[in-house]
């Protein structure tokens, strides 16, 4: 295949280029950082795709290449999340990673969120180095850099002065005035309550002793800032972590990117604090979903998160959302009715790409999509459409037999030997309807015939079913089915089963289709009509039909 360009393989180039430049024969970094403070949503997780998806092209270049995700679970918990037990209050102000697990089965708070998403981008393929900084901190990995920091604060403090005129909002991060002459960008937790609602009264640069005061009234100090607990506070632990980990690109939502930004201000500290440069950059925009967000499961809050996604969509269809898009487009995930139009769509690039007919930026996408440098990921060994699998398990209500049943008749000539060969797709069909789809587009299928409507059957309409009640059994497919539905009109016109409809005829089958839904279960429209043939069987079809 040809080298690909789209933004993916140039971003990658870039990188690489980029990284030979800073440190020659040494891998390239890619950085995600995610605040475990509460459910990761779905939103965030452009934060760790995009990253992937360059360093995945320089690994499936044959080069290595880092992808790290910083968790920054030393942050402090700045409030608690809409659905947790308003006493998780008392915490506020300690690191996420002290604040007890909401569910007693993690370390902490921080862990319990971190495994949801961890699980996800196990199954996205998303191969990532986690560092913990918490772990970073306490173990003093950081002691030279805020040191350094410390003895630069008033460098630094005129630095976020200059931007500080410009903000217009008020940064909950960094709340202390940058200009004054005590500014300290060193936000310790408190050695008696745990908490950062701290202020440094002193630090002695020959000594690096710093003393506090917190609001709990405790009085700390003079102590060795190694030995007390405590973060840079983020727009100088950012760009601190840039020069650290030698970051050669980190892309950040939108919103980062502008003036006064940490992103501008960490610019100007990396370089002229810690030695570092820059990460390439660029800004991604808006993921947005649409459809069932308040019916969603796994997320207090409403917002769906990636595990909610995995459970509708196959980990390629993720992929491919996410790597389709240039990141400054935007993206909507939908979890309503366009799920089945997302996988017809995959499915028709897939066909594409196996007969050959796919064009290269389709090859390449797809390829992004369905598997990653370390190999393919799984597939569904028979991707029955995704509308027809969510039919059988609204027809079928979960009856595994009866879906086996209905599934083998599907796939006849050669019909599926175990359910096994249509996932995880039918499960993520049987998740979809289970969770998302209407109540009131479920479909019910009558449990009695329509007596009244079957007494007013016309000649036409009553010799149409006699034909499909007939004949139905003569080839029980789906392609049977099909060519026998939609093929009676035109038996009745004294035409070939095969013949081209014309726009008259179209409009006979739109009725005839009518009867049938209202018939078998009391609506104008429902599943594709030979997906719910099958799933009706013969006999239930003839006791609907043609009763007594
Ligand atoms: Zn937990
Ligand atoms: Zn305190």
């Amino acid at each position: 295949m040809a080298a690909a360009d789209d933004w993916v393989a140039r971003t990658a180039g870039l990188v690489r280029a980029e990284a030979e430049r800073r440190h020659p024969g040494e891998a390239p970094t890619c950085a995600s950082g995610i605040s475990p403070s509460g459910a990761v949503h779905l939103g965030n997780l452009r934060e760790l795709m995009v990253p992937h998806l360059v360093a995945n092209e320089v690994r499936t270049q044959g080069a290595p290449c880092r992808h790290i995700l910083s968790w920054d679970d030393y942050d402090r918990l700045r409030r608690v999340p809409a659905g947790f037990p308003a006493s998780f209050a008392e915490h506020v102000g300690r690191p996420l990673s002290a604040v007890p697990d909401p569910c007693d089965r993690h370390p902490n708070w921080a862990e319990h969120f971190k495994e949801p998403l961890r699980e996800s981008l196990a199954r996205l393929g998303v191969l990532v180095t986690e560092i913990s900084q918490t772990q970073m901190y306490t173990s003093g990995a950081y002691t030279e850099q805020i040191v350094t920091a410390m003895r630069r604060r008033a460098d630094i403090g005129a630095v976020l002065a200059r931007y500080q005129t410009r903000r217009t909002e008020p940064d909950e991060d960094d709340p202390q005035p940058a200009a004054a002459r005590d500014y300290y960008p060193f936000k310790p937790y408190c050695a008696a309550c745990g908490r950062d609602d701290t202020t440094v009264t002193a630090y002695d640069d020959q000594t690096t002793e710093i003393t506090y005061t917190c609001a709990c009234g405790a009085h700390a100090g003079p102590t060795p800032i190694a030995q007390v607990a405590g973060k840079l506070v983020w727009k100088v632990d950012w760009p601190m972590r840039w020069a650290y980990e030698r970051v050669t690109f980190e892309p950040a939502g939108v919103d980062h990117s502008s003036p006064g930004s940490s992103f501008t201000v960490g610019g100007e500290l990396v370089s002229e604090i810690f030695g570092g440069e820059m990460p390439l950059h660029f800004g991604y925009a808006f993921v947005g979903t649409s459809g069932g967000s308040s019916k969603m499961s796994g997320s207090a809050g409403g917002a769906p998160t990636p595990a909610d996604a995995l459970e509708i969509f196959e980990p390629p269809l993720i992929r491919w959302l996410y790597a389709r898009r240039r990141p400054e487009q935007s993206i909507t995930l939908a979890f309503n009715q366009e799920v089945g139009r997302v996988y017809d769509e995959w499915d028709a690039l897939s066909r594409k790409v196996a007969d050959g007919t796919a064009d290269a930026p389709a090859r390449t996408v797809y390829a992004r999509a369905a598997g990653t440098a370390e190999g393919p990921l799984p597939v569904t060994p028979r991707p029955l459409p995704f509308r027809t699998l969510a039919s059988v398990a609204d027809i079928s209500a979960g009856d595994v037999t009866q879906i086996l049943r209905i599934v083998r008749d599907l796939t006849a000539p050669e019909p599926v030997a175990t359910l096994e060969e249509v996932r995880p797709r039918l499960d993520c069909a049987q998740a979809w309807v289970a969770r998302y789809l209407d109540p009131a587009d479920r479909t019910q299928i009558r449990r009695e015939p329509d007596l009244d409507r079957l007494a007013d059957l016309t000649d036409a309409e009553r010799d149409a079913i006699k034909i499909l009640t007939e004949r139905m059994g003569e080839d029980w497919s789906y392609d049977g089915l099909t060519t026998l539905v939609y093929g009676i009109p035109k038996l009745q016109r004294g035409l070939l089963i095969t013949a081209p409809p014309d726009a008259e005829l179209k409009v006979v089958q739109r009725t005839w289709f009518v009867l049938l839904y209202q018939l078998l279960i009391g609506k104008d429209t429902g599943p594709r009509m030979p997906t719910l043939l099958l799933a009706l069987g013969q006999d239930r079809i003839r006791s609907l039909l043609t009763p007594g």
